[in-house]
């Protein structure tokens, strides 16, 4: 037990007994070697790798207090604003590592909100929960899992609550009361990574009422539990993993998400983080949800810089890299890039602690938003201007096997070079990783929906942003008032930061 090895990680999956997980509508039992599945294990495996290479090892291992030793980054609480800095450079070192999403972030976050508000649940004197959480995390800690992040209810009727659904399953709750636990159902969408994990961990998706008391649950179960069953999403360019290249499918890792579903599956006590107190599911999707785009600037600037070294090569592969239309465009992806990042170390520098004990740090509400808010808008504009520079060859270029055929390959190879000291295939290569990076779930779909799609950030800063505070500034200046004002920013306290 302690650090895992990627092997180690790949090992642990296989033998599953419960689990039924489903491939374009085959059930998949070795999920290892499934030729859809394995660029996710692949890309998992890179995080628990990165704790033994020597450009990461820094990065991806952290001690823990909780159990006296080094643990995975990716399993471990922030106890300072250093780890949430950390936090955004091992991510953005991964993209390199990964060229998608490595898929363990989800859990990390929910593992940091449950600390914060099972924590505050027991300040006000509610303890099983902390106590409960605690134990779990050990449990996670000493055996290095990879863990979900189940947030996001399949919920049916958006704007009616839970309990006002006409599919009273729209979102998870609990159907039966038992003396060892409860049996919940319903589904969980878009999981990321989830056929990859070792557990997976629940949380509830929004702000409740009274009426919605069975649907306030938090929990975690090993994904292989007897009815848990996962429907695993398509992608672009999926069918190219089947095809046995070595260049189409470029980059080799890819992430995958499904939808999770619970059809009454037991859940004990002891695995239980909240359940019925309605009253802390607003808050906790808060923390959970800030955490979430705060990690944004990492994964997505690292992505950003995959895209931009190979739109500039293709630059210089054909003939254009001095250009100064060129180098603009270069200069504006990288200015896009690096405020993405920017505001992600902002929001973790100006991080606050809100919790006691040995986690509790949390990220600055308001960059957090605008992190993730310039990260529903930037990856596409530094996609589009990727694809300009990269000409029309992006989106019709001949595959790897036209380059196998010997009597297609001399046709290519004098049609497809620009400057001579790149060959056809170099062209071909860096074409397909920038077509597969630029154009992925992972760095457009993602960045616009996970941790919520952009009017949720929007709703945030509007909360966060103290509209008073500023026309007292103003109205100073106009002459129109002498209040008094204490603080620089114009800012209200986030519920988080009240509770
Ligand atoms: C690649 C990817 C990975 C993800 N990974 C995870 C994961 O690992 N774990 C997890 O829990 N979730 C994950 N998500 C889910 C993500 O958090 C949600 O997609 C996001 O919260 C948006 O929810 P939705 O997809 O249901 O969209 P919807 O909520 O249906 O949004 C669609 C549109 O409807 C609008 N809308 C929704 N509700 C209302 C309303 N009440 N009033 C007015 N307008 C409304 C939205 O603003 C949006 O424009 C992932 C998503 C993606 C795309």
């Amino acid at each position: 037990m302690g650090l895992r090895k990627g092997d180690q990680y790949v090992e642990g999956l296989k033998n599953r007994q419960h689990v039924a997980i489903y491939v374009m509508g085959k059930r998949v039992n070795d999920i290892t070697t499934n030729l859809f599945l394995k660029p996710s294990v692949m890309s998992f495996k890179a995080t628990f790798d990165a704790a033994f290479e020597e450009d990461t090892i820094d990065l991806a291992r952290v001690y823990s207090p909780i159990v006296g030793e080094e643990v995975n980054r990716f399993n471990s609480l922030h106890s300072d604003p250093r780890d949430l800095v950390a936090k955004v450079k091992l991510l953005r070192k991964l993209s390199h590592k990964t060229g998608t999403c490595f898929q363990r972030c989800v859990g990390w976050d929910g593992l940091n909100t449950l600390y914060i508000i099972t924590r505050k649940m027991a300040d006000r004197g509610v303890k099983t929960y902390h106590d409960n959480f605690m134990k779990y995390l050990e449990y996670v800690q000493r055996r290095d899992l990879a863990l979900a992040g189940a947030m996001t209810d399949v919920k049916g009727v958006r704007a009616l609550k839970p309990s006002e659904q006409p599919n009273p399953d729209a979102y998870v709750r609990v159907v039966e009361e038992r003396d060892d636990g409860v049996v919940v159902r319903g589904a969980k969408a878009n999981i990321t990574g989830i056929a990859a994990v070792d557990e997976v961990l629940v949380m509830p998706t929004r702000a409740m009422t009274e009426k919605d008391a069975q649907y306030a649950i938090s929990f975690a179960i090993p994904l292989d539990t007897p009815g848990v069953k996962v429907v695993v999403g398509r992608q672009l360019n999926d069918g190219r993993r089947a095809e046995g290249g070595e260049i189409d499918g470029l980059p080799y890792m890819f992430n995958h998400e499904g939808l999770l579903i619970f059809e009454d599956v037991f859940v004990p006590w002891e695995r239980i983080f909240l359940y019925r107190d309605w009253t802390w599911a607003g808050l906790l999707v808060e923390v959970f949800s800030y955490y979430h785009r705060q990690g944004y600037a990492g994964c997505k600037s690292g992505l950003g810089d995959v895209i931009i070294g190979a739109a500039y090569n293709l630059a210089s592969q054909i003939g254009v890299a001095g250009k100064a239309h060129v180098e603009d465009k270069l200069v504006e992806m990288t200015f896009l890039n690096e405020t993405m990042y920017s505001a992600g170390l902002a929001a973790s520098w100006e991080g606050k602690k809100v919790a006691e004990g040995p986690g509790g740090w949390w990220v600055n509400p308001m960059y957090a938003n605008v992190t993730k808010h310039l990260v529903t808008r930037f990856p596409y504009e530094i996609s589009r201007l990727a694809h300009d520079i990269a000409g029309g060859i992006l989106g019709t270029g001949p595959s790897e096997f036209d380059l196998k055929n010997p009597e297609v390959r001399q046709l290519l190879e004098k049609y497809l070079q620009g400057v001579p000291e790149f060959t056809a295939e170099d062209r071909l290569r860096i074409l397909r990783l920038l077509e597969n990076v630029s154009i992925s779930v992972a760095y457009l779909i993602e960045s616009v929906h996970g941790a919520g799609s952009p009017q949720a950030q929007r709703i945030s800063i509007q909360r966060i942003y103290d509209y008073k505070y500023a026309e007292e500034i103003a109205k100073r200046l106009a002459h129109m008032s002498k209040k008094p004002l204490s603080g620089v920013e114009p800012r209200r306290a986030s519920d988080v930061e009240k509770t």
